[in-house]
């Protein structure tokens, strides 16, 4: 029979990650806390919801997660009527959460998920070795552009042969799947990439507003830019100045995008894990630098 697939959060990113794995005829269930975009969704989509994400969990083979920060995929996974909420039979078997979180969170919820195991057996996840449940933490990389797409990046962390179980599902929706290690280390990397990715913007998005101000075309600047040593995705393939890129988000007035907010989330949790790590007051004051900057972009530049 058909793997029953869950998909919780139908935000920006989720909703067409959804879509990608309807496209390829799979048969999903669907669950957002907005009724809005649920009911939206479902109406588009004739796709059946879910009452919560425990009613999922018991219907489901596999439940992927698309949620904006770590207190949500909390309530979602360890909530009264979470995945993993003890009234309902667990079906779910493969739990993948594309959120990004941060690798902290990830860590707890992944030995939430060991806990449950012990008390319950789900169903064994399907042509692996795993005992279930199991969770693979796989942010991605690509933005709504990626998401639309289906060429996101993912960047994934747990036991590998539970990688290998979610990665005929990853490939529908994106196409590089980096298998980092353990449990948090898909987190690990993410948080890692946007740190690097928030520098880089901002400092792109400063480069041309100044052009601009010195009366220089954006368009013409990003193409010395590209040509130069500035040269970055923020310049090439995701340019935050208006009319140099198609099919970006400063081509429609910063609509679908990756919005400000949860690029400073990102960058809390990049440094919550340094704290962690003990690594945290080489460039505190640069991360918490780039976290103003990144705010205030957001209101003056083109973020
Ligand atoms: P979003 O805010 O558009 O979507 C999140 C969705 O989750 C919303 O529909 C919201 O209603 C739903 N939600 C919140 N709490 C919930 C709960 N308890 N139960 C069920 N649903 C709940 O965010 P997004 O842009 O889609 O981003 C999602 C995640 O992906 C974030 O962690 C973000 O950092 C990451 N990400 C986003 C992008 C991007 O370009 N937007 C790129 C890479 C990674």
């Amino acid at each position: 029979a058909p793997k029953k697939v869950g998909f919780i959060g139908l935000g920006q990113m989720g909703s067409r990650m959804a879509k990608s794995l309807l496209h390829c005829g799979h048969d999903l269930l669907v669950f957002d806390t907005s009724t809005t975009k649920l009911r939206a969704f479902c109406m588009e989509t004739g796709v059946n919801s879910a009452a919560s994400p425990s009613a999922m969990a018991a219907e489901a083979s596999i439940i992927f997660t698309m949620l904006p920060g770590p207190e949500h995929v909390r309530e979602v996974y360890r909530g009264s009527s979470g995945v993993l909420a003890a009234e309902h039979g667990l079906r779910a078997a493969l739990l993948v959460d594309c959120s990004t979180v941060g690798p902290l969170a990830a860590r707890q919820v992944a030995a939430e998920v060991a806990k449950a195991r012990l008390h319950r057996g789900a169903a064994p996840v399907p042509g692996c070795s795993v005992a279930a449940p199991t969770i693979v933490d796989a942010p991605v990389s690509g933005g709504t552009t990626g998401a639309a797409a289906a060429t996101l990046s993912f960047m994934c962390g747990g036991e590998r042969a539970a990688v290998t179980a979610a990665e005929p599902y990853l490939r529908l929706m994106g196409k590089r799947i980096h298998f980092c290690g353990g449990p948090g280390n898909g987190q690990a990397a993410k948080v890692c990439n946007n740190l690097a990715l928030a520098g880089q913007m901002a400092a792109t998005a400063e480069g041309l507003a100044l052009g601009a101000r010195l009366g220089l075309d954006p368009a013409l600047l990003s193409g010395v830019f590209n040509a130069s040593s500035a040269r970055c995705w923020s310049s090439d393939s995701y340019n935050p100045a208006p009319g140099v890129m198609e099919g970006v988000p400063s081509a429609r007035g910063y609509a679908g995008a990756f919005v400000a907010e949860l690029m400073v989330k990102d960058l809390g949790l990049a440094l919550a894990a340094a704290r962690e790590c003990g690594g945290w007051w080489h460039w505190r004051a640069f991360s918490t630098k780039l976290c103003k900057s990144v705010s205030w972009h957001a209101q003056a530049l083109w973020f």
